[in-house]
């Protein structure tokens, strides 16, 4: 194992050196040996459960780890805070994967930083589960996103609104450069800090750029935009509802960050929202690309001095970027649905159809994954076609004229809507069920079997079909919760 530790090379102002605080008694409860090979975790460690444990929970520091907590900024819920920070996160540093290429160990739960303010830097177990479980599904659904290495129980309580068991979960993603990021050193006036930053956010996940001199900061900022398009896209294509969708938790990579008080929307309405604190509903299923929009105003923000110096340039340049953004978000989206409907080319007339179709599961009260996955099977099937006629009524009937138009044969059509439309995805009561579970008896059987079937999100394993069952409730009373 290599840390390259970039990051705390990096001056002092971008972070704390801090060590993890120890904790009582770890116990390996969760292990991601998929990642193993790729982080290059040899075997020795690989297979020594007390040895995980003691790395994974922050008591034992490996040689080379030089653990940090970062500085960020944030809007939280549109309003700024000047300084949020890892308050209960460590970066231990960048694995070298056997491309060369680093990857950020997070420990998140590990104890209380200068960021902390007044939490305890803890987290319990239920998040920590949350977090491996739904960021794991999102990585098998083809979603862009940080990834999880290891959930370690500490053996120490932690105090909500009862004592819980506490427990650390280790993050891995491609960095943890936020929005949030640039704004702290933005807020600050700090110039040389928010260009040192700019050029290592972009020698590390845009390296493409680094020949293009001024107009490097421009290019960065449209990278950002694709890649949080296609992001949303796919958020909205799985029906993922993100739920804290501060500049904090909005990643320069472009991977989904920050499982806190997610979920996935079943019946399809795009006004669903299920955290707890967003009671306007500003992080609701269909306010995610304009909120994302909003995020990449304020990371444009960040940039003016560098894009122009002149401020009244800069700020014209930004504003005809963000203003096409609303098109090229629409255009990514549609294609996108469209493909969910097996259409290989969207042309421009299908967006009444695809529209359309929605308008009729919202009406309807119909199940956004049900009916794709039904739609998917309806191809070949007489006996599904049937059942999706009665619910889409003429919808139905102008989808399959549609699809005889194009030149693809049916099969064809079925294996690309595949692709588009999961079997199964992480409904959120068989996730609140697997973490009672976990919370309760302290054993993690379920959270495996869960995981494993999540790991084929468009396959039916012969455990599939035990997950798939839409909540009888329709989720009316689910509620999630930020940071606990
Ligand atoms: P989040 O809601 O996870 O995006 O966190 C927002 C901010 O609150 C970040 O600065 C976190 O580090 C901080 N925070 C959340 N929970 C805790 C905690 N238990 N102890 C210390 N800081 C926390
Ligand atoms: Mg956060």
């Amino acid at each position: 194992m290599k840390f390259s530790n970039s990051y705390a090379k990096l001056d002092e102002v971008f972070y704390e050196r801090i060590r993890p605080t120890p904790v009582r008694d770890p116990q390996l409860f969760l292990w991601n040996s998929s990642l193993t090979e790729q982080l290059m975790i040899p075997d020795e460690l690989n297979n020594d459960p007390v040895a995980l444990a003691q790395v994974f929970s922050g008591n034992h520091i490996l040689p080379g780890s030089e653990p940090i907590a970062t500085a960020y900024a944030g809007h939280q819920f549109g309003s700024f805070v000047r300084q949020l920070g890892d308050g209960r996160a460590h970066l231990i540093g960048e694995l070298l994967d056997q491309s060369g290429k680093g990857w950020d160990i997070q420990l998140k739960g590990s104890g209380r930083t200068s960021f902390s303010r007044g939490g305890d830097g803890r987290c319990s177990i239920g998040p920590a589960v949350r977090e491996f479980i739904m960021s794991e599904a999102l990585k098998a659904l083809g979603v862009a996103t940080t990834r999880s290495l290891a959930v370690v129980t500490t053996g120490e309580p932690v105090f909500r609104e009862t004592p819980l068991p506490g427990a650390v979960v280790t993050r891995v993603a491609s960095s943890h450069i936020r929005i949030g990021t640039f704004q702290y050193f933005a807020a600050r006036g700090d110039l040389k800090s928010l260009i040192t930053l700019c050029h290592y956010a972009i020698k590390r996940h845009y390296p493409e750029l680094q020949t293009e001199g001024q107009n490097q900061y421009l290019s960065f900022l449209n990278k950002v935009i694709e890649k949080q398009i296609q992001l949303v896209v796919d958020w909205m294509r799985i029906g993922f509802i993100h739920g804290v969708m501060n500049t904090d938790n909005t990643s320069i990579s472009g991977e989904t960050i920050d499982y806190g008080p997610c979920a996935m929307m079943g019946i399809y309405d795009p006004q669903t929202v299920y955290s707890s604190i967003d009671t306007m509903g500003r992080y609701a299923f269909g306010n995610q690309p304009a909120i994302i929009q909003w995020n990449i105003a304020r990371f444009g923000e960040c940039l003016l001095p560098l894009i122009n110096s002149d401020n009244n340039k800069a700020l014209d340049r930004l504003r005809s970027i963000i203003s096409e953004f609303p098109g090229m978000f629409e255009k990514e989206y549609m294609k996108m649905m469209g493909k969910k409907l097996g259409l290989k080319f969207f042309k421009q007339d299908d967006q009444k159809l695809i529209l359309a179709v929605l308008n009729r599961l919202r009406e309807k009260h119909l199940d956004y994954t049900v009916t794709f996955d039904l739609l998917t099977k309806s191809l070949l099937s007489e006996t599904v076609a049937s059942q999706m006629k009665n619910e889409l009524e003429e919808y139905f009937e102008l989808w399959q004229k549609r699809l005889s138009e194009q030149d693809a044969d049916l099969h064809e059509v079925q294996v690309l809507m595949r692709q588009y439309n999961p079997v199964v995805i992480p409904r959120n009561h068989h996730v609140e069920e697997v973490i009672q579970e976990c919370q309760q008896s302290g054993k993690s059987t379920l959270a495996e079997k869960f995981l494993q079937v999540l790991s084929s999100p468009y396959e039916e394993l012969a455990q599939t079909h035990d997950y798939q069952d839409p909540p009888e409730d329709g989720d009316k009373d689910y509620k999630t919760f930020c940071g606990t």
